[in-house]
């Protein structure tokens, strides 16, 4: 089956993951840019936090105003600045399951999304607004303690989780999808950006999908078959140890859950719905 990775598309194969390390511009860039070594007390702290030290990525990322700084690309799709990475708590910083960062939403129940619709390479698609509806509404009508507001134009404010059109995630238009990061500070994360492949080109229950997944991690979820990425094909593990992980109540555990949401890739024909196991999830957590 056909299946799509949220930094690779449907028809990249599985072997197409190794090369997402890659950064063919890296070397003719004329301007002087920080190393894009990932420091060792980084890599520590990464392997201490139970994410896979094999899959971080030092990376410069341009917001959309166009200022850069360096953040740590783990697990594909989830990015995190250094300081979220050395300030997490290491007892219980990665923990529950369908997994979740010790980090959550709590200095607000309010959560505003604003889909970014401006004149230029970063606006949403028509699909890609109907999508991000379609996600913000399957939040919503799960009644949790925090509640999404979502609109659509060329204005946020800072805590808002601006969704918007970001090329520079993979130069590939037809790899990347999208990539978010976990909260800080009670406060979600506020940028999830989508390749414009996926904005132009995946229907909107894909980007239903892709969007609840990436708003998913925001508010401190991390991939449910995190312990072997098959939802990609993979048999591969997310995380160096065991303990510090604890299943979220009542979620599917170890023998992972198809349907979920916020597994790592998801199928072609996805209804971009909650899995049963998902909405357990949420219910818990907020
Ligand atoms: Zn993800």
């Amino acid at each position: 089956m056909k299946r799509i990775n949220f930094l690779v598309i449907a028809t990249a194969m599985a072997s197409a993951l190794t090369l997402l390390s890659c950064d063919k511009d890296r070397a003719n860039n004329p301007i002087e840019e920080p190393s894009l070594i990932v420091e060792k007390d980084v890599l520590n702290k990464i392997s201490a936090l139970h994410f896979n030290p094999n899959r971080i990525e030092k990376v410069m990322i341009s917001d959309i105003d166009g200022t850069k700084k360096a953040m740590y690309r783990i697990e594909d799709d989830i990015m995190l600045s250094k300081s979220q990475i050395m300030d997490m708590g290491l007892h219980g910083g990665i923990q529950n399951k369908q997994y979740r960062t010790n980090n959550l939403v709590t200095a607000t129940n309010v959560i505003r999304v604003v889909g970014y619709t401006g004149n230029n390479q970063h606006g949403l698609s028509a699909t890609a607004k109907t999508g991000l509806q379609y996600a913000v509404n399957n939040y919503n009508n799960e009644n949790l303690r925090i509640r999404f507001q979502l609109s659509f134009g060329i204005r946020w404010r800072p805590n808002d989780i601006l969704v918007y059109v970001d090329n520079s995630i993979n130069p590939d238009p037809n790899r990347a999808a999208g990539i978010a990061g976990f909260p800080s500070n009670g406060y979600p994360f506020t940028r999830v950006r989508i390749n414009n492949g996926a904005n132009l080109t995946q229907t909107n229950q894909q980007l239903e999908h892709l969007l609840a997944h990436e708003i998913g991690h925001c508010i401190g979820f991390r991939h449910t078959d995190w312990d072997t990425r098959k939802t990609c094909g993979e048999n591969s593990n997310e995380r160096v140890g065991n303990d510090g992980l604890v299943y979220i109540p009542g979620t599917a555990g170890a023998g992972g859950d198809p349907k979920s949401i916020m597994n790592a890739c998801y199928p072609a024909n996805t209804d971009g719905e909650w899995s049963d196991l998902d909405r357990v999830a949420l219910n818990y957590l907020y």
